[in-house]
């Protein structure tokens, strides 16, 4: 097909308005900002969380078209709530697998079989359980879009906090996998890594290691940036930004790939 430059900039990142989405961990962090940019830009957006009350406090700020207790790892929530989606939203047209949790730090030694699988359960198994549920939906409707949420530890690797990193590493393997056995069915699908992202979830993680290390809380953030060309934290919304793009019509070639949004991470 002979596509035409876009005639405004409406246009260029068009396609979004009425496109049926589910963001997993919606509630809040990462995900409740992509929520709140899809639906900013017109889509209709379905979200899942585990804490009831962030759920409500999503829901009083962008009144989405569904929200629903559901985690992401258990195979009788997410069945349940892609019933739910089939009936509130009518179809699906983008999957956003964001659901994911730090995971313990610490030493492989040191690392129990219980926390290990419980963040692979929740990074990775949960993607595959929301896809395999999704996917027909996605074809039902023509085609789509998934966006699997790794992380610059998917790439880099990170010491210390070894499950995180090997399910991350193990979205990508997902992503580029479902791109090659979706493409014919105009699915897209990618992997985004965001780097150090602002909020609660880094101070926890830069106060952990900052105490096995024995320096400061300032210290750690510094060595943190030191290693990021960019020298600065990314915001959720920079992360959001990418799910649109990658939504939109001019994410319509973008399959496969592996999107860092994270100032450059050189190392973690
Ligand atoms: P977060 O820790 O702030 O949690 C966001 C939401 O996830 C919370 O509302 C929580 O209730 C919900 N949640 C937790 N477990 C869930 C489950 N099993 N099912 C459904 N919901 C669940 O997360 P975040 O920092 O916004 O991260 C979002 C995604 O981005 C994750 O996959 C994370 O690994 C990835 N990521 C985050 C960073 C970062 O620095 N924050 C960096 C790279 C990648």
């Amino acid at each position: 097909m002979n596509r035409m430059a876009p005639a405004s900039a409406e246009e260029f990142l068009g396609g979004l308005r009425d496109q049926r989405v589910l963001v997993t961990a919606g509630a809040s962090g990462i995900g409740y900002a992509i929520a709140a940019t899809l639906s900013r830009l017109g889509a209709r957006v379905a979200i899942c969380d585990i804490s009831q009350s962030l759920l409500d406090e999503a829901a009083n700020a962008i009144s989405p078209a569904h929200a629903t207790l559901a985690d992401v790892s258990r195979e009788d929530d997410v069945d349940r709530m892609f019933d739910e989606l089939a009936s509130s939203l009518g179809g699906l047209d983008a999957l956003i697998n964001n659901a994911g949790i730090a995971g313990p730090t610490g030493g492989v030694d040191e690392i129990s079989t219980e926390d290990w699988r419980r963040c692979i359960d929740i990074c990775l198994t949960g993607q595959f359980l929301c896809a395999r549920r999704a996917v027909p939906m996605l074809k039902a409707s023509g085609g789509g879009s998934i966006v699997n949420m790794s992380s610059a530890a998917g790439k880099h690797g990170y010491a210390f906090r070894t499950p995180y990193s090997a399910a991350k590493f193990g979205v990508i393997g997902f992503t580029q996998s479902l791109a090659k056995e979706l493409g014919p069915h105009a699915i897209r699908v990618n992997a985004i890594l965001p780097g150090i992202v602002e909020g609660p979830r880094i101070e926890n993680v830069i106060s952990n290691r900052a105490k096995q290390l024995g320096i400061s809380h300032e210290e750690m953030t510094e060595r943190y940036l030191e290693n990021v060309s960019l020298r600065r934290m990314v915001s959720p919304y920079d992360v959001a930004t990418m799910v649109a793009f990658l939504l939109s019509n001019a994410g319509i070639n973008v399959s496969g790939q592996s999107l860092g949004v994270d100032g450059n991470v050189e190392t973690l």
